[in-house]
């Protein structure tokens, strides 16, 4: 007679999923370090800016690529670029590579990749001159686990500049070129 028991019955037993499973992860953690290089040879990757998916890296000589997730729609000014950094550090035992996706990088570099990426076009080796600003820079950063099981480095999570005076790698840079360029 009560309705809801009926509805009760229907309903299937979610199927117990324990968190502790799902994650094996060790904590997040935090220490201090120093910046000894990044590869500044790679610094971005490409998303589709509607869903954020990785797009395939365009060649130079074809057009935007095809955001496969947005039904091959050509992404014609929808595809942006985020950073993904490898920065090898060196910790008090040890130097490890590490890798720092946009949050993160943007910290470092002061700006968005897609603004980091129209000013490299502009001024030569920036990338290059990039990674020369951050070399040797105290970071204090949190590192977590890969969450894919594919990944091989540990996650920058966070960062914080340790020095007094820090600045951003972007206005390091203008300051460079202007002196450089007199202008
Ligand atoms: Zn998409």
């Amino acid at each position: 007679m009560n309705p809801e028991s009926s509805n009760n019955n229907n309903q299937t037993n979610p199927r117990k999923r324990p968190l502790t499973e799902i994650y094996k992860e060790k904590p997040p953690l935090t220490l201090n370090c120093m910046v000894v290089a990044i590869d500044h040879n790679n610094l971005f990757y490409t998303v589709c800016s509607t869903c954020e998916k990785t797009l395939p890296d365009p060649s130079p000589n074809t057009h935007l690529p095809f955001c496969k997730y947005c039904n091959f729609k050509p992404v014609s000014s929808g595809s942006k670029r985020l950073f993904r950094v490898l920065v090898s550090i060196a910790t008090e035992k040890k130097v490890i590579v590490v890798i720092m996706f946009d949050r993160a990088a943007r910290v470092l570099f002061g700006c968005s990749a897609d603004d980091f990426f129209d000013f490299a076009k502009t001024h030569p080796f920036a990338a290059a001159s990039a990674g020369k600003a951050l070399e040797g820079e105290m970071l204090k950063v949190t590192l977590s686990q890969p969450k894919n099981g594919n990944a091989r480095n540990l996650r920058v999570v966070s960062v914080l500049p340790l020095r007094t005076g820090f600045q951003p790698v972007i206005e390091t840079l203008r300051e460079l070129y202007r002196a450089r360029g007199g202008s």
